[in-house]
């Protein structure tokens, strides 16, 4: 069977041991907006068809949404979640956040 190991450290994950699972979903929002087209709209759609066609099905997939899972041992977990962006700040706790943003 093969062996976990952690995908940050990639320190062995024995059987039993404490690991963690973090997904990443990301996908495109949508506010409601749409962009004024300048132009004809019909053309527009036709080479917006066209682009799509010559685009590869997965880039495609992939500019609408996005997944990743990774495993972690609990240090990593621990190290990640504190600053994902990498962004040398950390993350505020739920608690803190709320309120910050009304
Ligand atoms: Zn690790």
């Amino acid at each position: 069977m093969q062996k976990l190991h952690c995908h940050s450290c990639r320190k062995e994950l024995p059987k039993g041991t404490l690991k963690y699972i973090v997904e990443i979903k990301s996908f495109a929002d949508f506010d409601g907006y749409l962009e004024d087209y300048e132009g004809d709209v019909e053309s527009g759609i036709n080479e917006l068809l066209e682009a799509i066609e010559t685009m590869d099905a997965k880039a495609l997939e992939e500019d609408v949404a996005m997944e990743r899972i990774f495993i972690m041992c609990k240090a990593c977990r621990d190290r990640f979640v504190e600053d994902p962006l990498q962004t040398g700040r950390p993350a505020a706790h739920g608690e803190e956040a709320k309120g910050t943003i009304h």
